[in-house]
């Protein structure tokens, strides 16, 4: 049975991993992988997530397991962060959540709830867009096909594309829209352009999926949700799958979100049914200890205060390191304008480097980044900055 069988090709990120692992050069820096690291290169456990853990612990007295969709209140709770505690569709309930294990835990729940309950053949992602996206619908049996997106020469949205290719869709597309801080290109639209994709998902009928990976790590928490919000406004029925992987640093917790938004409560609840039969065919139901944890914390004053001022320190060392890398790479002398390194939002860089060069960077330098360019400005640290601007001046020569 298994001797015919293929080795698979690494996976494009976390195959980096397993290279940087291997590689014994103590100057090596690893900008692969979106993890938030703080100054000295580690990725640390939040203070208000050490603080829940403390309670839950204390107070814990079962492990029995947890419904079909999940924690109640992190369910409820889920909601109001996405949406805003006074958005209308809550006062219409006419949204329901379930926790999934991690944001692609969400968006294959998604997929395969889309795939056996409603008209949707074909799925639309960025071009580019997040390399796992690609082979979760494909998995799911859905035709992945790609809108425009990156304008690479003036490293800015081509919006006319995107509007163009999405203004050519109905209802057998879903559309897959990154929430904030696209990865990997860090190019996001503006409220004003958010409004038009959704007037067109509005007059076109296709189906709006916003995966929302970085909820806090582009402006803030509140401003960074404008987009869906708008976006719940104005249609009539769309998925949300969230991740709290980067916000909260509960990477290896595995804890996220599917939110589907229904014409009405009716509608929800019956789509809810055939979520939760998808949950209960793959894992039955979800593991507990990430979603007590974020529970815990949204549900108290003082720790989510805890919380965002603990997101909004990750966001702002992300904020200078961009700065030190702009200004670093001009008084380096390496040719070229990086000033839409600071223009763009959230963990990536998508640097314009090319592939012969990314490998250069690895081989010669030790430098871990993705093959399309894309550079983990969360990985930058004081310590490595000045080897990794020369490295790049090096490969850039
Ligand atoms: N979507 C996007 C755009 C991402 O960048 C990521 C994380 N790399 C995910 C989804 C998945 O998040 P998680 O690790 O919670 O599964």
């Amino acid at each position: 049975m298994f001797e015919k069988i293929e080795l698979a090709p690494a996976d494009p990120i976390l195959g980096l991993n397993e290279a940087f692992r291997n590689d014994d050069r103590p100057t090596k820096v690893n900008l692969g992988v979106g993890v938030y690291k703080d100054n000295d290169g580690r990725t640390p456990v939040l203070n208000c997530v050490k603080q829940a853990e403390a309670r839950i612990l204390a107070s814990q007295t079962s492990k029995g397991y947890l419904a079909i969709d999940g924690h109640p209140e992190y369910r409820a709770m889920v909601q109001s962060l996405l949406l805003g505690a006074s958005h209308p569709v809550l006062a219409e309930q006419r949204s329901r959540a379930v926790q999934a294990p991690g944001g692609t835990g969400a968006l294959r729940i998604a997929a395969d709830f889309v795939a056996s309950q409603t008209p949707v053949k074909r799925v639309w992602i960025s071009d580019p867009s997040w390399a796992n996206h690609r082979q979760i619908f494909e998995t799911a049996g859905l035709e992945v096909h790609t809108y425009r997106y990156y304008d690479a020469a003036n490293k800015t949205l081509n919006f006319d594309g995107m509007l163009a290719d999405l203004d050519a869709l109905g209802p057998q597309d879903m559309v897959v829209l990154h929430g904030c801080c696209h990865n990997p290109t860090g190019v996001d639209p503006d409220l004003a352009q958010w409004q038009t994709l959704a007037a067109c998902a509005k007059q076109q009928g296709w189906l709006p999926l916003f995966d929302f990976a970085y909820q806090g790590f582009a402006v803030g928490v509140e401003e960074d949700a404008a987009g869906l919000r708008h976006f719940a406004e104005t249609v009539s029925e769309l998925l949300v799958a969230n991740s709290f992987s980067k916000n909260f640093g509960l990477y290896n917790e595995r804890i996220g979100a599917l939110t589907l938004i229904a014409a009405n409560g009716e509608a929800a609840d019956k789509a809810l049914s055939q979520i939760k039969r998808v949950v209960r065919a793959n894992y039955s139901n979800p593991p507990s200890h990430g979603a007590e944890v974020v529970a815990t914390i949204l549900a108290d004053a003082e720790l989510r205060a805890l919380w965002l001022d603990e997101l909004a320190q990750m966001r702002e060392r992300i904020q200078g390191m961009r700065s030190a890398l702009v200004e670093g790479l001009s008084s380096a002398g390496v040719a070229g304008d990086f000033g839409f390194i600071q223009r763009q939002n959230g963990m990536f860089s998508f640097s314009g480097l090319n592939g012969e060069q990314v490998a250069k960077l690895k081989q010669d330098h030790g430098i871990y980044i993705v093959g399309s360019g894309r550079i983990n400005v969360a990985g930058l640290t004081g310590h490595n900055l000045d080897a990794v601007i020369a490295a790049i001046k090096a490969v850039s020569e």
